[in-house]
């Protein structure tokens, strides 16, 4: 691949849209720079985007691809109302049915759907291992596979399940989640980094969550994420009855749990959820340095309930909340940023919450989209600067959803107004990816 230099009417540098910038992309995918005044060098594509502005790429920190399955089922409730609970009982009904072509095609369409929706990279938080009753773990290079084909740069964030609820084995589906060892764990780690394609495709460690492991493979886990360089995630406190458990074994929540065994700051680390986490763990975990993923839309569609946002004040303004589409109900990263706020209005009767320090709300949403998600997956994404590899995206200025917006407005029309359709297309490391725009 040669380099290529960049023209789209507006680049967004970080805080501004500027005016007809050019950015020059290595033909190793890598930023170069960015100027008004460049001019193509020898052997160098010439992209030329009109009537476009380029953003850098969304990065989605959390999803379970093949959850992509679920869409549209699982919306009735004949015994009046349904909880988390029951929805996940529909979840293992899903992994019981599925062959390795429907798998696959899940992960395919989940993944080719989060592109067209602004996502150049996916965490995909993957504990679905083994597609028969047997511990194949064939689901693995699957959903390698699937990325690669889909072109979407993916941390395969790969999870550790051992037990089906504190202190209890696997049950039912859950079976097909099965990590039986440490030791079998530490292997297919090893077996997986063989299959990755490194120019896109990396490896995490996880703990499904206080339910699948116990304290000591918690701890083990995080040594291993520290150990080899790694990110770590791990789901913590979306439901009551999960924080109920672990006060009940542990004496304790889960958040403390974590903070007694685990040092947040010594690698990445990563925390989904966090709905019910109590004000004064929050603070300790982002001051020990700690990180959060919030899925709204999955929230929501779960009735989990409303994260405390404005403890996470302070984790906001370093890049340490992201974003997730998690269930992939709805694969969307505008409507994930316009629901972290909106339910918060909600919540809390004020607008503007998820706001930065000089009172604006576009720029903050744009970087716990982009930045932020980098971070909490270890990658150099998330921004057009140099040395940072080139996933973009561009919008489409003519777009309906942007009729009659003043420049001055884009940033927060496109977050709180647009449609998905306004993104048209992304390029991934340097690569190109469709004209998602011709489809509409
Ligand atoms: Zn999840």
């Amino acid at each position: 691949m040669n380099g290529q230099l960049i023209e789209a009417d507006r680049v967004w540098t970080g805080r501004t849209f500027e005016m007809h910038q050019a950015v020059r992309v290595g033909a190793d995918g890598t930023v170069l720079e960015i100027g008004s005044d460049l001019r193509p060098a020898d052997g160098e594509r010439r992209v030329r985007l009109p009537g476009r502005a380029l953003l850098p790429g969304f990065v989605n920190a959390h999803s379970h691809a093949f959850q992509r399955g679920l869409r549209g089922r699982g919306e009735r409730f004949p015994r009046g109302a349904g909880s988390f609970w029951t929805w996940r009982e529909a979840m293992y009904e899903l992994v019981a049915s599925l062959d390795p072509d429907r798998f696959r095609d899940l992960c395919i369409q989940a993944f080719r759907e989060m592109l067209a929706a602004g996502m150049t990279t996916v965490g995909e938080f993957h504990y679905f291992h083994h597609l028969s009753d047997e511990h194949d773990f064939a689901a693995d290079s699957l959903v390698l596979e699937a990325a690669r084909e889909a072109g979407i740069r993916i941390v395969l964030l790969y999870a550790y399940y051992r037990t089906g609820g504190i202190g209890s084995p696997l049950q039912g589906g859950q079976t097909r989640f099965s990590t039986p060892s440490l030791d079998l764990y530490r292997k297919r780690l090893d077996a997986l980094s063989e299959q990755l394609d490194p120019k896109t495709q990396s490896l995490g460690i996880v703990a499904h969550s206080i339910r699948a492991v116990d304290l000591d493979e918690l701890e083990a886990l995080h040594r291993e994420a520290c150990d080899r360089g790694w990110v770590f995630h791990m789901h913590l406190e979306e439901q009551r009855q999960e924080i109920a458990a672990c006060r009940e074994a542990y004496g304790k929540t889960p958040m403390e749990v974590v903070l007694d065994r685990v040092d947040p700051a010594a690698t990445p680390t990563t925390a989904v959820h966090c709905t019910h986490t109590e004000g004064p763990s929050m603070e300790r975990y982002l001051d020990r340095g700690g990180r959060v993923c919030i899925c709204p839309l999955t929230e929501a569609n779960l009735a989990d309930g409303i994260a405390d946002l404005p403890t996470m004040a302070d984790g906001i303004r370093q890049n340490r909340i992201s974003l997730g589409s998690d269930s992939n109900a709805r694969i969307s990263m505008l409507e994930e940023m316009r629901w972290l706020e909106y339910v918060q209005r909600l919540a809390l009767e004020r607008r503007g919450v998820v706001t930065n320090d000089d009172g604006l709300l576009g720029p903050n949403l744009l970087n716990i989209a982009t930045r932020a998600g980098a971070r909490s997956l270890g990658l150099p994404v998330g921004s057009i600067e140099p040395g940072q590899l080139a996933d973009l995206l561009t919008l489409d200025l003519g777009h309906p959803s942007l009729a009659l917006v003043e420049d001055e407005h884009l940033l927060d029309a496109l977050i709180l107004g647009a449609a998905d359709g306004a993104i048209d297309k992304v390029c991934v490391g340097g690569t190109w990816k469709g004209l998602f725009s011709q489809a509409r």
